[in-house]
């Protein structure tokens, strides 16, 4: 087999054998493959797309090529494609392992603009999220969850093909998208599996039609393999939570396991009924009573304190959450303009703006930044409201001021009231 000839078939829009891929991509873990050979294979399928089971084979490669994990009980898990404000894994988590469902969560570090979970739960001070397999077990079969960040062994082909992919503009590609991420779903030992596409302004996927192609990729490269895998597509237009930054995020966690309604709440509860559903083998709308009784008994939030101390975090932020908005300065922002409506909040311009907020601080101190805002799409706004706090060590310049402005859309007419679910693939 030659690489040349695998390159100029993909070229021409043929799709690849099993063993075509394996070659591409084992050669190129191997040193066989050059880079320039692997980066033209690669824009080739950006262009020419793959088909189901090229896509599958490409899956099961990359993730043969690295360490997978079983566990000796069953487990759910619940991967978002990334948004602003997405902390539903620290909600539904609590949840269900408090509902008696293991959940073992292997979660990556932050992407883009916005922290992942592993950067959140760094606000416990002493979380351990470096555990080995036996530990990642013995904290679940305690406390029936556990995040751990995703080890190295994991998909080591996806590792080092998506470096390539980011420096030679092939990563807005779905069979790549699709195939990176199951990868490291499928080694990463569970068999129920929930993905939450996210669609809009602050996601990967900007429209509706790509964000459903991607789901659908993913729910058929699960299924090929034999999991019990649904995909919901939801909207990330505006951020989810109120908190935008990992304390800030933390803090609104807590607030939604003590109730606070907003569309932080709501999702998680969405999720965590369906990963209920989908264990127990029960109606969604049995599983949701389970979740609502978790929630309102306060279980949940108790879970959320056993599974941090089982990783050795400290929970005094959860007892006390405005430990967590202890950043140096804090800033109101308010609103200047006649009486309206609020009609946007731009999720990737929110996203930038607590970037900026994180710029002067030390390194330790950057999970502290961020931002909470006061309204959401669809409230009513007069002059002299607070739209947001900013937390932060250094000043708020203009600049940072006209940005934060800029996500708003005001108008005098009521907005349309957007889906937060807008598709479930199963
Ligand atoms: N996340 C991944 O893990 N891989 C991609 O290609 C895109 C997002």
């Amino acid at each position: 087999m030659f690489i040349t000839d695998i390159i100029d078939k993909k070229r021409k829009a043929y799709s690849l054998t099993k063993e075509e891929i394996e070659f591409a991509v084992n050669g190129f873990i191997a040193g066989d493959v050059l880079p320039e050979q692997m980066s033209a294979l690669l824009m080739a399928i950006v262009i020419n797309g793959m088909n189901k089971k090229e896509t599958f084979y490409l899956t099961k490669t990359m993730q043969n090529s690295g360490k997978t994990y079983t566990f000796s009980f069953d487990a759910v898990d619940k991967h978002s494609s990334g948004g602003v404000g997405d902390s539903t894994t620290l909600v539904l988590l609590p949840i269900l392992s408090s509902l008696g469902i293991k959940v073992a969560k292997m979660s990556g570090k932050a992407l883009g603009y916005t922290g992942g979970t592993i950067d959140k739960v760094s606000c416990f001070e002493g979380f351990n999220t470096d555990l080995t397999q036996k530990e990642f077990e013995q904290v679940i079969s305690k406390v029936n969850g556990s995040i751990i960040s995703q080890t190295e062994d994991i998909a080591l082909a996806d590792k080092k093909i998506y470096a390539l992919r980011d420096k030679c503009a092939c990563v807005e590609s779905i069979p790549l998208i699709a195939s990176s991420i199951m990868s490291k779903k499928l080694a990463s030992g569970s068999n129920t599996i929930l993905l939450d596409v996210k669609c809009g302004e602050g996601a990967f996927m900007k429209t509706k039609k790509d964000a459903i192609k991607l789901a659908k990729t993913m729910v058929e490269i699960g299924k090929l393999d034999g999991k019990d895998i649904v995909a919901f597509v939801t909207n990330m237009d505006s951020p989810l939570s109120f908190g935008v930054g990992c304390a800030q995020e933390v803090y609104s966690v807590i607030n939604a396991l003590k109730g606070e309604s907003g569309d932080l709440l709501t999702l998680s509860k969405l999720l965590s009924a369906q990963l209920y559903s989908m264990a127990n083998r029960v109606s969604i709308n049995e599983a949701m009573f389970e979740v609502e009784k978790s929630l309102r008994s306060g279980l949940a939030l108790k879970q959320l304190k056993n599974v941090v101390k089982a990783q050795g975090g400290d929970t005094a932020v959860i007892d006390d959450p405005d430990l967590l908005l202890r950043a140096k300065n804090k800033y109101e922002m308010t609103y200047d303009g006649s009486v309206g409506y609020i009609a946007k909040i731009n999720a990737l311009t929110i996203a930038k703006v607590q970037k900026l907020l994180q710029v002067k601080a030390s390194e330790k101190d950057k999970k502290l930044c961020g931002l909470i805002l006061k309204v959401k799409v669809g409230d009513i706004i007069k002059q002299g409201d607070v739209l947001a706090t900013l937390y932060t060590f250094d000043k708020v310049d203009d600049g940072v001021k006209q940005l934060f402005m800029s996500a708003f859309t005001f108008s005098s007419r009521k907005p349309k009231n957007e889906k937060l679910l807008i598709k479930i693939i199963k």
